[in-house]
C-alpha cells in the first residue's frame, strides 16, 4: 500500500541533535563521514553498464578535498543506524560544478530523481533519501533572504533551518500539503485526464491545501471544483512526500454518487468512471484504448490499487 517515494529508513535523522554544532562538525570531519552531491538538484549516481541498476555515489571527506568542494553548508542528512557514519548532501549549481577540475569523470552520471523513481532502478530506501535531500536543498535555494526584512539568512542545524543575519528571524523547510484523492461510489472510481499530462495518462485528481482548510474540506472543495461532484464521506489511505519540490501527499477516497461529471476545463481535460476490471487492466498496462495510469513511484498508483484490491476502506 505504501508508496515508492514514502519516508527513508535508511538513516537515523537524529533531530534531536542538529542543533549542537559540535557534534554535527565531529561527524562532518570523521574519515566515515559520507556525502550525496546534488548538482541542479540532481543526484551524482552509480550505474551499470547497462544503466538499469543505479545507487547513490557516496562521496568521502577526501574525495571532496581532492575535488575541492567546500563542505561549508552541506545539509545533515542523519546517521547509519549501524556504523553511526554521518551522511549529508551538498548541493551545487550548475555553474559551480562545471568549475570542478575533472568534473565528466568525478560528477557524473546525474540522473534527474523523477527518471530515476520511475524507471525504478535504484532501491527505495536511496530514491525516498534522495528525495529528502532534493526537497531541503530545492527550500534553501530560495530562502537565502529574509521575507521579512530581507536580510540575508544563514544556515543552521545542519540545514533544518535558516535565520535571518539582521532580525533573528527563523525559516523552517517549507512543505506543501496537498490531497490526492480517488472519488469512488464504491463501485468504480473517477479518473481524469489533465491538459498537460502525456498523451493517455489517466489519474487520480489532486490540490494544495489552502490556509483555514482541513483534509476534508479540501477533498470536497477539489472534488467539487474540479469534477463538479459532492462528496460524502471522506477517509484516509496514506501519504507520501513528493519531491517535486516539496509537497506531502495526502492519499484519500472521496466516496459520492454516482453520476455525470461536470468537469472544470482549465484543470480537466477528459474523466471517466472506471470498474474495478477497468483499474485492473490501466495498472497493467492492458487497456483497450491504450490508457494508462502512473507507474507505482506515485501515490495516485497505490490508490488505485487499493481500488482494485477492495479492501474495507474502500467499501461503503
Ligand atoms: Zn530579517
Amino acid at each position: 500500500m505504501k508508496p515508492t517515494l514514502g519516508a527513508s529508513t535508511l538513516l537515523d535523522r537524529l533531530s534531536h541533535k542538529r542543533c549542537d554544532p559540535d557534534f554535527l562538525a565531529s561527524l562532518q570531519l570523521a574519515a566515515e563521514a559520507r556525502f550525496v552531491v546534488l548538482i541542479g538538484l540532481k543526484p551524482v549516481i552509480v550505474s551499470n553498464e547497462a544503466r538499469n541498476e543505479a545507487a547513490i555515489r557516496w562521496f568521502t571527506p577526501a574525495d571532496l578535498r581532492r575535488l575541492e568542494l567546500s563542505d561549508q553548508d552541506v545539509l545533515f542528512l542523519g546517521v547509519d543506524r549501524q556504523s553511526g557514519a554521518g551522511h549529508f548532501a551538498l548541493s551545487l549549481t550548475e555553474h559551480r560544478a562545471s568549475l570542478v577540475r575533472g568534473a565528466t569523470e568525478h560528477l557524473r552520471p546525474l540522473v534527474d530523481l523523477r527518471t530515476i523513481a520511475t524507471q525504478g532502478i535504484m532501491s527505495e530506501s536511496e530514491v525516498a533519501l534522495i528525495g529528502k535531500a532534493k526537497s531541503l536543498a530545492a527550500w534553501h535555494d530560495t530562502a537565502r533572504c529574509c521575507g521579512h526584512c530581507g536580510g540575508v539568512t544563514t544556515v543552521k542545524d545542519g540545514g533544518w533551518k535558516r535565520k535571518c543575519w539582521a532580525c533573528g528571524h527563523q525559516f523552517f523547510p517549507r512543505i506543501d500539503p496537498v490531497v490526492i484523492m480517488l472519488v469512488s461510489d464504491g463501485e468504480r472510481c473517477v479518473l481524469a485526464h489533465e491538459p498537460h499530462f502525456p498523451e493517455g495518462m489517466f489519474s487520480t485528481i489532486a490540490g494544495f491545501i489552502e490556509p483555514g482548510e482541513d483534509v476534508d474540506h479540501a477533498v470536497r472543495r477539489e472534488a467539487f471544483e474540479e469534477l463538479g461532484v459532492d462528496v460524502g464521506e471522506v477517509r484516509y489511505l496514506t501519504t507520501q512526500p513528493w519531491p517535486f519540490p516539496h509537497s506531502l501527499m495526502i492519499g484519500c477516497v472521496a466516496f459520492t454518487q454516482s453520476g455525470p461529471l461536470k468537469t472544470d476545463p482549465a484543470e480537466i481535460a477528459e474523466a471517466r468512471w472506471f470498474d474495478r476490471d477497468d483499474c485492473r487492466t490501466l495498472l497493467a498496462g492492458a487497456h483497450p484504448e491504450g490508457l494508462w495510469v502512473p507507474g507505482r513511484q506515485a501515490i495516485a498508483h497505490s490508490l488505485i490499487k487499493a481500488f482494485v484490491g477492495g479492501g474495507a476502506l474502500l467499501k461503503i
